[in-house]
């Protein structure tokens, strides 16, 4: 008897366990699947979002771009009218002589001069808003544009434009990710991207498109484009043309392989005039003092006026 309640006893204590055991496994399932839902429902939300924005663009936008869309109002806000400058540098780091290299610290000091003197950092999306569709914009806004995708992008200037809380555009040559060690990997990218930083187009291997076959700048332009989106999981739409080139036969290109806007390396602040595929940019050399700096970006005619 006193046997048999003992193997009564331990039934039951096995029994507890094993509906205990079974409790613990569905609330861990449970807690785990509310989180992949929630995650979930948060891509749906920016789906959502991104899917209006892509038919007010009339783009065929299909994966979510992580830089959110701002909508400008209030006061000191400026249309499609006037102009904006959009900064571009190269590599952000020191080297005698090269004055396409700006230094970290001098680099800081600009972007420090744009954040104590109220600029808005503008992503290409609110840029391209604005040019197309005359969605106003801060009276101070400003466009950074990084040109080859530099390994010194991510160690140097990413930094300061995450102090800054900074918007920034990567035009990247995809033959360069993983390849050459001065450039940016994939994971760099991935990183800079999931931040908020924009990578975009610069052709596959810093084509000169002027002087390709109509064939191959569809080639450069496609295939660039493919690894972006591949790599990044969105829709890359934007390019800046290497050494500021490009032709008739190039555009023509550009609009067949879905971008909508380009950069050359025309000086002077970017209008809707200039066309959306041949906007100018503003050129920063490490020669520019702040003073010559700060005569770029508050002067839309800077180019011609005297210093
Ligand atoms: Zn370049």
């Amino acid at each position: 008897m006193e046997r048999s309640d003992n193997m009564k006893n331990k039934n039951i204590k096995d029994l507890i366990a094993l509906v205990l055991l079974i409790f613990f496994i569905i609330g861990v399932h449970s807690v785990y699947k509310t989180k992949l839902v929630s995650s979930n429902d948060q891509k749906k939300v920016d789906n959502k979002s991104n899917v209006k924005f892509d038919k007010k663009n009339q783009t065929n936008i299909k994966k979510v771009s992580p830089v959110k869309d701002r909508e400008f109002t209030g006061n000191n806000l400026k249309y499609n009218s006037e102009s904006i400058p959009i900064l571009y540098y190269h590599s952000i780091d020191y080297e005698k002589g090269n004055e396409l290299r700006v230094p970290k610290g001098k680099f800081r000091e600009q972007m420090k001069y744009l954040k104590d003197n109220g600029y808005t950092t503008l992503t290409l999306n609110e840029l391209y808003n604005f040019l197309a569709y005359n969605k106003p914009v801060p009276n101070k806004s400003v466009v950074i544009t990084l040109d080859d995708g530099y390994k010194d992008n991510y160690e140097n200037a990413f930094p300061v434009l995450k102090e800054f809380g900074f918007k920034a555009t990567v035009f990247m040559i995809t033959s360069s990710i993983n390849n050459e060690k001065d450039f940016l990997t994939s994971s760099e990218l991935k990183q800079m991207d999931s931040y908020g930083m924009d990578i975009e187009s610069h052709t596959v291997n810093h084509d000169k498109l002027d002087r390709l076959t109509y064939d191959k700048q569809i080639q450069t332009l496609k295939d660039s484009k493919e690894f972006l989106e591949k790599l990044l999981n969105k829709k890359i739409k934007y390019i800046a043309y290497p050494y500021g080139k490009w032709n008739e036969s190039a555009i023509k290109a550009l609009k067949t392989e879905g971008y909508s806007m380009a950069f050359t390396t025309a000086g002077g602040w970017a209008n809707k005039d200039q066309g959306i595929y041949t906007l100018h940019r503003v050129y920063v050399s490490e020669k520019y003092g702040m003073n010559e700096f700060k005569r770029r970006l508050t002067n839309s005619n800077y180019e011609n006026t005297n210093k």
